[in-house]
This record gives C-alpha cells, structure tokens and sequence, in this order.
C-alpha cells in the first residue's frame, strides 16, 4: 500500500536511518546536549521518525513538496503525464535541477550562517554576563576596603566592628564563594583576618600570591588590579586598599580564557542546534522550493505545449514538425519502411474565409483537422503548418505506391461535403510529397522537399507530386534570381528584342512585337516566361512593364528619326492594367513620345480582362481614347467570354501558337483555327497567327485569309540593331520600303 507513496533515495534513506539513531541515543541515552527533559523526548521523536521514514522509504515533508529523490524520477513522469500532453526537454528539466539546487543552497546556507551569527552574538552575551558576576567578585575588596576606611574614620568601639562582621559583610562573604582566594593582608602578605577566606581557598596559591604582592602593589596606590600565573593556570587578582593603613583586601579569580568562542562552537549543545536547524532548513527549503520549481515546471510545460501546438485545432504546428519526423525517422524498424511527408493545401481557402467570414473558416479547419487525425492514426501525426497547410507525417513501406495511398486518404477524407452551420462547402486540395531518408535524411529538409513538390502540384495543377530533385535546383535559382530581378530593372540590366510580324495579304511589315530579354551573369539567360511570371507574384511586374514601355518608346523615336516608321506591341501582364502608374505614363509616352498616332498596341491575355473586367475595361477604353490599340494574346488559351469580347476596345486577336503548330495533325484543329480567324473578322478584329514556324503554316494562314503573321519562320526576336538588317535583306518587299 505503501509503495505508491515511496519517495526516498537509497543515500537519502542510509543518512536517515543513521541520523535518526544518532538523535534516540543524543535524547535517551547521552541526554547531556540538552538540560530539558522535554526537549530530548523531541530529539528522540525526531531520531524515531527519521528511522521510520527511512525503514519504509516514505517521507510526509516529500509528500508535501510533491518531490522524490528516487533515482527514476517515477513521480516525474508521473506528473508529466498530468501535463497536457508534452515532455519538458531533457535541458531545461536539466536546468530546473539545478535551480532547484541552487535556491536549496540559497535557502540553507544564509539560514546556517544566520545561525553562526546568532551563536556568536549569544555567546558574546553570555562572556559579557559571566565577566559582569567576575568582576563583582573583584569589586568586593574595594567595597570592603571602602566600609573599613569609613569605619576607622567613625568614632566607636574598631575591634568590636572588625571581629564582629555585619550581616552587609556576610553577604559580601557569601558573593566570594566564586573567588578561588580572597584576603585581608598587609603590604608584607600577613594576613590579618581570615574570615573572608573562602572555603576553596588554596594554600599554595595564597603563598605564592604573598611572595609576589611586594612586587605587584605600589606603596602608594590605594588600588591595583591584573593578571598572574600560577602553574600554567592564567588568574585575575584585584586588591585595594584601607585609606590610611597597611590593610589590604585581595581577590583572585580564574582567567574567563576557558570561556572561548572555539570551545563554544564545538561544544555538543551547539553543534546538536546546528544539525537541527540546518536538518530544518534542508527541509523547509526542500518544500519552499519543491513548490517553487513544480509549478514552474508546470508553467513551462504549458508554455512549451502552446508554443509547439495549434491553438485552434490542437494539433501540433511548424516548430513541433521537426521532433516528429525525427521520431518517425528513429523509429523506422529497417530499410524497407520510410516516412513519408504529405504537405497538404486547400485550395481556394482564402475564397471560404471571405464568403463565410473567419468564424466558419476557423471552424472548417477544426473539421479538416479532425477529418486528418482519422487517416491511419496509428501510423500517422498531423501536424498544422499553419493557415490551411497541413502535413502528414507517416510511416509506409518503401513504396511510392503506398506512399500515394496515404495522400490519396487526404484527397478522399477532404474532398468532401463539408457543413458549416448547415451550408455545404466543398473542398479541392493538392499535395506534395517527400520521402525520408530517400530524399534526405534531416527534417528540415523533408519539410523544405514536400513544400517544394507541393508548389509543383500547384503550379502544374495535379492532385499530388512527389519531390524530384531538379525542382530543388529550380526553386533556388528562382529565390536567387528573384532576389536580383529588382536590381536588373532598376540598373537596366535587361534588354528588349522585337520580332516582326507581316501582313501576308500586303506582304508589308505590320509591326514588331517587343519581347523582354534577362541575361545574368550567374545563371545565363533567363526566359521572361519564367521570370515575368515571379515578377507578377511578387509585385516586380508594374516596374517591369513601365521599363519596358520607356526604353521601347525611346527605339521607336530613334527608329522613327531615321525613317523607319514601325508600331510596336508591348506585352502587359494582367494585373498592369490596374496599375496607378500605367495610364499616367502611357498618356505621356502618346502625347509627348514616339507612340502617337495609333503606333502602340498593348497585348494582354482574356484572363487579364476576366479578373477584374469591369476595372480592365475602363482602364481599356481610358488608352484606347488616346489612340492605343489592343490586342488579345495568346487568344484561344484562356477564359475568354464572348459578351466580354464584343465589349472590349480591341483592335487584333492573336491566335495562340498552339492552334497554329498543330493544324496539320487533325480536322479538327483546322476548324477551330477557321473558326477563330472569321470570329476575329466578326468582331471587326485583325487576326495575327504567332508562332509561324515554316512556309507550309504561312501558306495555310494565306489560304484561310488570316491578316497577320508572326513567327520563326519569318524571324526570330532580334535586338534593334539586328531588326535594322534584317529589314534591309529580307524578301518581305514592303519591308524593304520600310527600311
Ligand atoms: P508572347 O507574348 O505570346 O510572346 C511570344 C512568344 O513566342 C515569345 O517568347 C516568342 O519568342 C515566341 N515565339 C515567337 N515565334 C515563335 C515560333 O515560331 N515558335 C515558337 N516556339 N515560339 C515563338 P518569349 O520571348 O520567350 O516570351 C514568352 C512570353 O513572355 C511572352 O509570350 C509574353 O507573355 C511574355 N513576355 C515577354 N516579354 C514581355 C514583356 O515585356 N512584358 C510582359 N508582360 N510579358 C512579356
Ligand atoms: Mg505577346
Ligand atoms: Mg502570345
């Protein structure tokens, strides 16, 4: 029964055990530490409690302070399970010991040394009273030195007086029962009366006191007072003198050089007060502190939960993800099993949180999370990386197959109706997966792996993708060039190209296309395809666009001065058209530079229009009333709605290379490229083939009467000085004229 309770240490119960007996034989049998017949029954009760504490390993004060210096800290893991759910780090209960300890000696020490202090101070009290009762010894013989002066100076019968003592007289006698010699001598050592003597009087001590008083008492002094040895004994005498005579009152009494504070120090009395006060102060402080460090513990524990867990859904977050799938790692019982990482996304969760507001956000996610917590629970943590990324974290067979069935769990368990205060929400997610030790062995990396595979997933639209290597080397070359864009722009780093495009019906030049080009010193040439797409994630594009518009205008006036009239189309990205700056600029560029007199068309994509299109359209019409024309990019890729087409101040559509490479492959593709270029011309549009790679697409384009033609097969995107020669030597006559 008692078992549950057992706290002490094997040390802890041995010094019990032998303090306690040493406290029952101090009390019962040695009882000389202490006078009080009480206080040694205590000190007894005390040796007999240590004794049993230490017999069945129970101790009440331990109890109390909810410690135990039992090595296997069972009462520690006891508590932890109490705690929510989380283990203190091996250092910081590491530091909690030593605190512990450390305000233990900060409590014992002081309480000690209080003690010192106050046995200094006691016996400094005790010396003074023990001088205090000496020195009235001494002072006797001047009393009585004093009484028989005046006696002798009163009239009356002096013999009687001094033969008879007066009851004053016998109480001085008796106040010499301390003294170890007291007499009434003259100057030679005679001694004249000897009802003083005390009963310890000492013969030897007496003659050796005659043959030295000669010496030591000055004829004319009526006082002297000092310090003789006798053997190796150190004694104090003092005598005085009757006024007028040769009588002298003597007193000798021992040196209080016994009464030292070393002898005190170690004296039993003592040093028992100091085992028990220091035995007190051990365990007050045990309990004060015990107290102290628990509910710290308490606390840290509470903090480091919250700090490694979700407070919306309970589960644990980003920092704790590392210690799991390092755990998962560790726990891998051979080559055959990997842990695999499945990094979670909701797609489109932004959209929820704006239509039912944060509350149902907030409470979907707590679904979500329950909805994964049920996905092989035994095998599997989740973890919330934060706002509606979430991660499994499992163990499989070293299988992607098993490794996808895992993630395919996500996609079943999440994409389903979901009810928010009875409202249906669907739920679409892409996830990225990551394999350990295969792809890495660190968490760290793990983590980095799946995020990067779930950024695939996302950008190549699949439900999952698992991480390959070569994206890795992509995403930092992305990060790094992502970083230098800025400064490439803004220290013109970057060059423009122009292709061509003809007008197959006049055979003359209709204009050149300005394509934006990168190259960095590092990494070589960069594609815009690949970075204008960061610029427009990270806000770059608007910077980017106005730089490409000024150092186009300035070509176009160069060209223009040397008599190469050309219109130029510049490419705009789909948030340009929301951009403060844009119309500002373009105004400018129209009515004071070269791009007047409908000699800028602006290319922007239907998805452009489609994000915002009552803002695009305004912003169109704005740029169309100075003159700019417009031209839809890449027309047939995206979502482009006809009612919007009919509205838009657009002048061309330029049909995506896509329908221009394929057309031979099947009728179908010809129909559509048909159709295209007679909806164009329905629209009132001019139709631009892109992508015209040989004579066999150009002769077809003729054929369905398509407008214009742009591509490799009439030449590739050159720099200005090149586009110079290649108007003076191509076979495009009116290019020639051009020129
Ligand atoms: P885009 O506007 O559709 O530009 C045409 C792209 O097709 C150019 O690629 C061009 O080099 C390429 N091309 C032209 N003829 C052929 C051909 O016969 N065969 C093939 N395979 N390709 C051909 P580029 O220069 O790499 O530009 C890619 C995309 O980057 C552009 O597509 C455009 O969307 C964007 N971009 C380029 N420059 C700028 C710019 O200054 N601003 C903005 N916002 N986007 C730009
Ligand atoms: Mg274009
Ligand atoms: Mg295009």
């Amino acid at each position: 029964m008692l078992e549950k309770f057992r706290n002490m240490g094997r040390t802890d119960r041995i010094l019990r055990f032998i303090l306690g007996w040493a406290l029952i034989f101090l009390g019962l049998v040695y009882t000389g530490v202490v006078d009080d017949v009480l206080l040694n029954g205590l000190i007894v009760a005390f040796g007999l409690m240590n004794v049993i504490s230490a017999i069945v390993s129970v101790c009440p004060a331990y109890i109390m302070a909810k410690i135990s210096t039992i090595r296997q800290v069972n009462t520690d893991s006891g508590r932890r399970l109490k705690a929510p759910d989380v283990d203190l780090d091996p250092a910081q209960l590491e530091s909690n010991k030593e605190l512990r300890r450390k305000l233990q000696f900060s409590i014992v020490l002081p309480m000690i040394a209080l003690l010192v202090v106050f046995a200094f101070i006691a016996h400094d009290l005790d010396h003074r009273a023990e001088m205090m009762s000496l020195t009235r010894h001494v002072d006797v013989s001047a009393e009585l030195a004093a009484r028989e002066t005046l006696q002798r100076k009163t009239p009356g019968d002096a013999l009687e007086k001094e033969t008879r003592p007066s009851p004053a007289e016998l109480t001085i006698s008796e106040l010499l029962t301390g003294a170890r010699l007291f007499v009434h001598h003259d100057s030679q050592g005679n001694i004249l009366s000897s009802r003083f003597n005390t009963s310890d009087a000492d013969e030897a001590l007496s003659r050796s006191w005659s043959r030295q008083l000669q010496t030591l008492l000055p004829a004319d002094t009526l006082s002297a007072r000092g310090m003789m040895m006798f053997g190796d004994e150190m004694l104090i005498w003092s005598s005085s003198r009757v006024e007028g005579t040769d009588h002298w009152y003597t007193g000798i009494i021992d040196s209080p050089t016994a009464h030292s504070i070393t002898s005190y120090l170690i004296s039993p009395g003592f040093l028992v007060l100091i085992c028990a006060v220091s035995w007190l102060a051990i365990w007050s402080s045990t309990y004060i502190v015990g107290i102290f460090v628990d509910r710290m513990e308490k606390n840290s524990r509470q903090l480091q939960y919250r700090s490694l867990h979700d407070a919306l859904t309970g589960l644990p977050n980003r920092q704790n993800v590392n210690a799991i799938i390092q755990r998962r790692l560790n726990d891998l019982k051979d080559e055959s099993e990997c842990v695999v990482l499945v990094m979670i996304d909701i797609i489109d969760f932004r959209v929820i949180n704006e239509t039912l507001g944060y509350a149902l956000g907030d409470q979907l996610l707590s679904q979500i999370a329950d909805c994964l917590r049920k996905v092989e629970p035994e095998t599997t943590d989740v973890v919330r990386m934060g706002g509606d990324i979430f991660c499994l974290v499992g163990v499989v067979d070293q299988n992607r197959v098993n490794a996808s069935r895992l993630a395919n769990q996500a996609h079943d368990t999440l994409e389903c109706a979901h009810e928010l205060n009875g409202i249906p929400v669907g739920l679409q997610i892409r996830t990225g997966l990551s394999l350990g030790p295969a792809d890495a062995s660190r968490p760290e990396d793990l983590v980095r792996f799946a995020d990067i595979a779930l950024a695939q997933a996302k950008s190549k639209r699949v439900k999952d993708c698992f991480y390959q290597q070569d994206q890795d080397s992509h995403s930092i070359r992305k990060l790094a060039l992502l970083a230098r864009l800025r400064t490439a722009i803004e220290q013109n780093e970057l060059t423009l190209v122009y292709q061509p495009k003809v007008d197959i019906a006049s055979n003359t030049l209709a204009g050149v296309e300005v394509l934006v080009r990168w190259y960095d010193d590092e990494y070589g040439q960069v594609s815009p395809a690949e970075f204008v797409s960061w610029a427009e994630k990270s806000g770059l594009i608007d910077k980017l666009t106005q730089w490409v518009l000024i150092n186009a205008e300035k070509q176009c006036r160069e060209w223009r001065d040397r008599g190469i009239v050309i219109p130029f189309a510049i490419n705009l990205s789909p948030t340009n058209l929301f951009d403060k700056k844009l119309i500002p600029l373009v105004t400018q560029l129209v009515n004071e530079g070269s791009f007047g007199d409908g000699m800028l068309e602006l290319e922007i994509t239907e998805n452009a229009v489609m994000e915002d299109p009552e803002r695009a359209v305004q912003a169109m019409r704005v740029l169309a009333a100075l003159g700019v024309k417009f031209a839809i990019d890449d027309f047939g890729t995206g979502l482009s709605s006809f009612s919007y087409l009919r509205t838009l101040p657009v002048s061309n559509l330029k049909i995506d290379r896509a329908f221009i490479v394929d057309t031979d492959n099947s009728d179908k593709d010809a129909v559509l490229l048909r159709s295209m270029i007679k909806l164009g011309h329905g629209l009132g549009c001019v139709v631009t083939a892109e992508g015209v790679e040989d004579e066999e697409a150009l002769e077809r384009l003729r054929h369905y009467h398509c407008d214009h033609v742009q591509g490799y097969h009439i030449c590739r995107p050159v720099p200005a000085d090149k586009l110079v020669l290649w108007l003076q030597s191509c076979n495009w006559p009116a290019c020639e004229r051009a020129a």
